[in-house]
C-alpha cells in the first residue's frame, strides 16, 4: 500500500497534535485492525486525533483530497466501517477523557472511550449509563446509533440518557448541541449514526447503579424453555433486562464438557435495583428447567460486561429484526435451524424490550422503534470469510421464518443489508427529517462511510 501523492504524511504530522500512522509505520497493521475479522482494509493514513482542532484539520484534508473518510471510536462496526480502504481514518482512541459531576449526576465523556472504561469511571461514584452487552464497544458508535443493552427496560436506550454533545461537522465547525441548541442536529445524532459529523464529547445523565443482580443463566433450550423465558422476560419488572442467546453451548471453561454442543439458552441478565428483589425476579427463570450453569449473583455493575479475549476476532454475519412475540412456533423454528447450523457459533439472540425505552415518543429521537417488542439477531460466527456462502443463507432462512409484522431494523446491527433496510431503520417521517438535516450539515456527503443517509443534493447528482 502506498500513500496517495495527495497526502503528505510529514506535513500532516506537522499540522496535527495527535499521532499520524501511515502504511510504513510499525503500528499500521494493529491500527487498521477492527473488532471483527475478515476486514483487511488499507487506509492511506490513520490519524489518532488529539482534539477538535485536529479533527477539523483531517476533515479539511478529506475534502481537499476527495478521499473517503472513516471515523472510528471502538472499532466495533459490524461491517468494518471504522476503517477505510485507501481513505483517511479519524481514530478517537486518544480522546478518552471523562469528567464526572457526581453531585449533578452527569458526565462529559470523550468519544474514544469504550463502554467499560466509561462504566468503570462512573461506577466509582455509584453511577452509570446503559450501553450494550460488550464492554469493548466504543461509546461513539453505540450512542450515535441508539444503544440497546442491560438497562434498556429500566433506563431506555443509551441516547435516552444523552443530555448534550459536541460535534465537528463537515465544514470543520464545532457545534454544542442539546435540546435547546441546534435541536434538529441533537435529534439526528440520537439514532442517525455517524452521518452528521464527528462527535467529540457526550454529556450523559447518570443513574444510581451500584450493585446489581447480573450474570449468565444457562438453561437447556427446548420449545418450553424458550417460550417460557420470553414470557417471563416480558412479565418481569422493568429493572430486569435480558439478552437470551439461543445457541449450542460453546466449549468454555464454565460449561461442563458433556454439555458442549448442547442446545442452550445462554441468557445475559441484569436486574438494576434492590438485590433481594432482583433475586426474586430471577426465580421464575431459574425455575424453567434445571440450569446448566447459574452465574447470576449480586455484582458491581461493571461486571455485567463479560470478560473478553483480546485476540478474539471472529468473522460474523447477522440479520437484525424486530418481532412481536416468540412463542412455541418461533421456538420450534429456532431450534430446527440451530440443529442444522455448521457455523462455529450459530445464534438466535432475543432481546425483550419495552419499559423505559417505549415511553419515549417515537418522534423524540432518530431511533424510531419505540413500539417494538423484541429484537432478534440471527447470527453466525465463523473462521473464514468465504464460509458466508453457507452461513449467509442459513441466517436468511431463519430470519425469513421468524419474520412478523414489524419491518423495523436497528441501525447498529445492520450489515451489508442495502438501502431498503437502512430505510427500515428510519421509517417514514424519520427518514425525511434525517435527510433534511443531512443536507444542511453535510451537503456533499463527506460522512458516508456508515449506514448512509444521503443528502438531498445526492438526488440531483
Ligand atoms: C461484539 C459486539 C457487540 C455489540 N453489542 C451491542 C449491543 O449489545 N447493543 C447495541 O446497541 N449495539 C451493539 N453492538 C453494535 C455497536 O453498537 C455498533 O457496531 C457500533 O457502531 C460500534 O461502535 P464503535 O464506536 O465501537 O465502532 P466503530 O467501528 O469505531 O464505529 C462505527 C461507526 O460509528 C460511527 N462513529 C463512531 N464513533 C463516532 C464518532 N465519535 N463520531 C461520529 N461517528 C462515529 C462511524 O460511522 C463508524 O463507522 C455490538 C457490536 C459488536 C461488535
Amino acid at each position: 500500500m502506498t500513500t496517495p501523492t495527495s497526502i503528505s504524511i510529514p506535513k500532516l504530522r506537522a499540522d496535527v497534535r495527535g499521532q499520524v500512522i501511515g502504511p510504513d509505520d510499525a503500528e499500521y497493521d494493529q491500527a487498521r485492525a477492527v473488532f471483527y475479522g475478515g476486514f483487511d482494509l488499507y487506509p492511506a493514513v490513520i490519524v489518532r486525533v488529539a482534539d477538535e482542532v485536529d479533527i477539523a484539520r483531517v476533515i479539511a484534508l478529506a475534502r481537499e483530497t476527495g478521499l473517503e473518510l472513516a471515523v472510528r471510536s471502538g472499532g466495533h462496526s459490524v461491517i468494518g466501517q471504522g476503517v477505510s480502504d485507501g481513505g483517511i481514518v479519524i481514530d478517537l482512541a486518544r480522546m478518552r477523557a471523562i469528567d464526572v459531576d457526581a453531585e449533578g449526576r452527569a458526565a462529559w465523556a470523550q468519544t474514544g472511550l469504550t463502554a467499560l472504561e466509561f462504566t468503570t469511571a462512573t461506577h466509582a461514584h455509584g453511577l452509570g449509563v446503559g450501553f450494550g452487552d460488550t464492554g469493548s464497544v466504543g461509546i461513539g458508535g453505540i450512542t450515535l446509533g441508539g444503544g440497546v443493552g442491560y438497562l434498556v427496560r429500566k433506563h431506555g436506550l443509551t441516547i435516552d440518557s444523552l443530555l448534550a454533545a459536541e460535534i465537528v461537522t463537515a465544514d470543520g465547525e464545532l457545534h454544542d448541541v442539546d435540546a435547546e441548541h441546534e435541536p434538529d442536529l441533537f435529534w439526528a445524532i440520537r439514532g442517525g449514526g455517524g452521518n452528521f459529523g464527528v462527535a467529540t464529547r457526550f454529556r450523559f445523565a447518570l443513574h444510581p447503579l451500584d450493585t446489581v443482580v447480573g450474570g449468565m443463566l444457562m438453561l437447556p433450550a427446548t420449545v418450553d424453555t424458550i417460550e417460557g423465558f420470553m414470557a417471563e422476560a416480558e412479565a418481569a419488572p422493568e429493572e430486569l433486562s435480558s439478552i437470551a442467546n439461543v445457541m449450542r453451548a460453546p466449549p468454555m471453561p464454565f460449561v461442563p464438557e458433556e454439555l458442549h454442543g448442547k442446545l442452550s439458552i445462554m441468557a445475559l441478565m441484569t436486574y438494576a435495583g434492590d438485590v433481594e428483589a432482583g433475586q426474586r425476579a430471577m426465580a421464575p427463570f431459574r425455575a424453567l428447567a434445571e440450569p446448566l450453569a447459574d452465574m447470576l449473583r449480586p455484582m458491581p455493575y461493571p461486571e455485567v460486561y463479560p470478560p473478553e479475549e483480546e485476540d478474539y476476532h471472529p468473522v460474523a454475519t447477522a440479520h437484525t429484526m424486530f418481532v412481536d412475540s416468540i412463542g412455541r412456533p418461533e421456538a420450534e423454528t429456532i431450534l430446527e435451524h440451530l440443529a442444522t447450523s455448521t457455523a462455529m457459533m450459530g445464534v438466535a439472540q432475543l432481546r425483550t424490550l419495552r419499559g423505559a425505552m417505549a415511553r419515549v415518543p417515537v418522534d423524540a429521537t432518530a431511533f424510531a422503534h419505540r413500539g417494538s417488542r423484541i429484537m432478534v439477531n440471527c447470527a453466525a460466527l465463523y473462521e473464514r470469510p468465504e464460509e458466508i456462502e453457507v452461513h449467509g443463507p442459513w441466517i436468511e432462512s431463519l430470519a425469513t421464518a421468524l419474520k412478523q409484522e414489524d419491518d423495523g431494523a436497528y441501525v447498529n446491527f445492520l450489515g451489508f443489508d442495502g438501502e431498503a433496510r437502512i430505510r427500515d431503520a428510519y421509517p417514514g417521517p424519520t427518514w425525511d427529517r434525517l435527510r433534511k438535516i443531512k443536507t444542511r450539515y453535510d451537503p456533499t456527503n463527506l460522512f458516508r462511510r456508515n449506514q448512509n443517509i444521503p443528502p438531498a443534493t445526492a438526488d440531483a447528482a
